[in-house]
């Protein structure tokens, strides 16, 4: 796409909304995990080159999970080896225990996301303890990675529906980050991991987060999966009650494994054009996103999830100005 068709989607900036906005990509963990084809490690490493290149610098590269679990992920030490190649990017791993824990840090990880279930059925579902069982490894992990100097952040899944349970109440909700701040201040990324929030849940939750934690939003971030198409809807509402940092994968990979079907997390390259379009800053080229966005496309199973690329190869973005021009004379 000719840079002029993507300066469409860049708008004089709003000075009231000129702010910026931290992109964390999770292609690599998030986007690949239920990949049924297996990925190469050289891939994943090419995929986080094109990432870096289009000035992504929060990039959420691998887990460390059981490999019999996530097979996807089992070069999760292969991976980290290499992530030297990229200074000045912060990469993190996702960890659901205290083995997963050693292995990040032995790795060289110091950026973690712990993840428990705001609803129990899926903790066990995805887990296989309890949702306090989990609260309690995060407590340990949590006092080793204060001595290890290793940054956690809390990821709560299912924070708004449950496959198993159906809608999540705020106060619910509230109850799950509660027990967590209690063992500690991480941030916390609130997951809709199946896709099914509208706007008016994530803005209720956001403020009673914030009213009954003294959360500052600063303290939170969201990760949208777009299965019904809301993501760019509910970031919108997030962005609302002052949150600056959301997850995305490009090309929209991704998906969950209770929920046959779902599509991925909300398209990096889509998230990226919806906040240019509104004022935020990003740091990131929307050119050189959508080359990793087509690079990262290959490794889906299924048609492309979001909608840049697509619009892209159809040739769409407007009629580009010289174009116009020759039209009107
Ligand atoms: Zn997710």
């Amino acid at each position: 796409m000719p840079d002029e068709q993507l300066v469409l989607h860049r708008r004089q900036k709003v000075p009231s909304m000129s702010e910026s906005v931290r992109i964390v990509d999770v292609t690599p963990r998030d986007g690949l995990q239920n990949e049924p084809n297996p990925v190469s490690t050289q891939d994943k490493l090419v995929l986080i080159q094109k990432l870096v290149a289009s000035g992504i610098k929060h990039i959420q590269a691998t887990s460390f999970v059981h490999p019999k679990w996530v097979p996807q992920l089992a070069d999760a030490e292969a991976v980290s080896a290499q992530l030297h190649r990229f200074p000045g990017v912060q990469f993190s791993a996702l960890i659901p225990n205290l083995r997963g824990y050693e292995r990040a840090v032995a790795a060289g990880i110091r950026h973690l996301e712990f993840v428990v279930a705001a609803s129990d059925t899926f903790n066990r579902k995805n887990l296989n303890r309890s949702k306090s069982e989990s609260l309690q490894l995060l407590a340990d992990v949590g006092k080793k990675a204060e001595r290890d100097s290793v940054v956690l952040r809390v990821g709560f899944s299912t924070c708004f529906h449950c496959p198993f349970e159906g809608r999540i109440s705020a106060r619910a909700l509230l109850s799950a980050v509660r027990s967590s701040r209690e063992l500690g201040t991480w941030r916390a990324a609130l997951c809709d991991t199946d896709g099914m929030a509208f706007p008016d849940q994530i803005t209720e939750a956001l403020v009673l987060l914030k009213e009954e934690l003294k959360l500052a939003p600063g303290e939170l971030a969201l990760h949208f999966h777009d299965t019904y198409g809301r993501a760019l809807a509910n970031t919108l509402a997030g962005l609302k009650e002052g949150v600056r940092e959301f997850d995305a994968t490009a090309a929209g990979l991704g998906g969950c494994p209770y929920c046959p079907g779902a599509s991925g997390n909300v398209a990096t390259e889509d998230l990226v054009a919806f906040l240019d379009g509104m004022g935020y800053e990003t740091g990131i080229d929307l050119e050189k996103l959508l080359d990793a966005a087509q690079f990262a496309s290959r490794f889906s199973s299924r048609p492309y999830q979001g909608h840049l690329l697509r619009a892209k190869r159809a040739g769409a973005c407007g009629v580009t100005p010289t174009a116009a021009k020759a039209e009107v004379s």
